[in-house]
């Protein structure tokens, strides 16, 4: 645990949630004001309790649900000071009537650091508190991967270790190099020598199998649930001839997903690791090549929500990382087209432990994405063994203040919620 975390410890905080109608609104802001409260969220939204949406008690005559506006508060405040704002709110917001909509809960903080509900909490997301950045990682893997035998249960126990407020798995789908388990003909296997090496060891050429990934997630959100929150994510290794296979994909599974990763892994269904992509071209004709890709997949595919390890084509790259300058124009139109459609892009710490000088991407492209008005910010390890995850995570958030940037994302079904670094 972060020794902001630990001084965190007797911060002691609150939060109060206030269920109201509208009208009550401005007069309890103006209260609340003097009463010296400043960390106010205020949502509108729709509702029922167990009057059906009637506004006198009669619940036998009234089965059907009718939902009415509502207006929801949430308050930050300290823990002494709950009991005055409970009194307050009472003085304020009673009106007498059965069924008026009005309600409150307290709820206090049950860990030694900010945070402030419990995981399983109905409500969709999670506020750090008295200075605390998220310490999460949203980009790793694991056993339903092609390229990872690591059990998610590894996986989480080391990020609970780490004291990790979050983590959202992201495993591989790469449809043109690998096949849907559920496709018809033989699956590919590759890794070895070829001639003795045992079938678990090597590695098939599938995507994630679909119905046990999610059927998995959701056990682990049952055993972990209450240590570590969990999220259901994929990495799409996109192209844009395998647009349509995604939004399939999509159809079928998207909404199980909190979170979708878009990686340019391939070109013309040829790999970099391999080599293969680079080989008969130029430097400037395969970086040309990549971002030209990567342009038209944003122009086209917009089921993702974060654009990861934009420039990872460096790390293949044999001649070294291009200049910036020779990328700078493409960029710019890549980015603008993701800040435009409300998606972010990723830091990936990989670099870290591939050795790499610069970050992934390099700071001169995560300057650019900032420049641009990018907000929308996740931090990933990438990590396929648990010895990697949420590596050097501190580092990248120091680096992130160095750029200017003043938040990073999390997400929950597709949407992004900033935390403060
Ligand atoms: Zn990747
Ligand atoms: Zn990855």
């Amino acid at each position: 645990m972060n020794e902001a975390k630990k001084n965190a410890g007797g911060a002691g905080f609150a939060r109060i949630e206030i269920m109201m109608g509208m009208k009550k609104l401005t007069p309890l802001l103006k209260k609340l004001s003097t009463a010296g409260i400043t960390g106010v969220t205020v949502f509108q939204a729709l509702g029922c309790g167990i009057q059906h949406g009637s506004y006198e008690y009669a619940p036998e005559e009234s089965t059907e649900i009718q939902l009415l506006p509502k207006t929801c508060l949430f308050i930050i405040c300290e823990r002494e000071a709950v009991s005055d704002l409970v009194e307050l709110l009472k003085l304020e917001l009673y009106t007498g009537h059965i069924g008026d909509g009005v309600g409150y809960r307290v709820i206090v903080n049950e860990k030694k650091y900010g945070r402030i509900e419990k995981r399983d909490s109905i409500l969709p997301f999670f506020i750090s508190i008295g200075g605390c950045p998220m310490l999460y990682d949203y980009h790793l893997h694991s056993e339903f991967s092609d390229d990872s035998h690591v059990p998610m249960e590894a996986q989480i126990e080391r990020g609970i270790a780490l004291g990790l407020d979050e983590m959202c798995f992201t495993d591989h789908v790469d449809y043109g190099i690998k096949k849907d388990w559920t496709d018809a003909g033989e699956i590919g296997w590759r890794g070895g020598d070829g001639v003795g090496t045992p079938k678990s060891s090597l590695e098939p050429l599938t995507n994630v199998h679909y119905p046990e990934y999610f059927a998995k997630l959701y056990r682990m959100k049952r055993t972990y649930g209450d240590k570590i929150a969990i999220k259901n994510g994929l990495e799409f290794g996109i192209q844009v001839h395998t647009i349509p296979q995604y939004e399939k994909l999509l159809k079928d599974y998207g909404d199980q997903l909190d979170f979708v990763l878009c990686s340019i892994h391939q070109v013309e269904d040829k790999e970099f690791w391999t080599g293969d992509f680079m080989k008969g071209r130029t430097q400037d004709e395969y970086n040309q090549r990549y971002y030209q890709e990567m342009l038209d997949v944003v122009k086209a595919f917009k089921g993702y929500d974060v654009l990861a390890h934009v420039d990872l084509i460096a790390r293949y790259d044999p001649a070294g990382p291009i200049a910036f300058e020779k990328i700078q124009g493409i960029l710019t139109e890549i980015f603008k087209i993701v800040i435009a459609d409300g998606k972010g892009i990723e830091l990936n710490t990989s670099s870290w432990h591939y050795g790499l000088k610069n970050t992934t991407p390099a700071r001169d492209i995560l300057r650019l994405y900032r420049s641009l008005g990018g907000r929308v910010l996740t931090m990933g390890s990438d990590a396929h063994k648990p010895e990697f995850l949420a590596d050097h995570m501190q580092d990248a958030q120091n680096i992130l203040r160095e750029l200017g940037f003043t938040e990073v994302c999390t997400f929950e079904k597709h949407r992004p919620i900033a935390h403060k670094l």
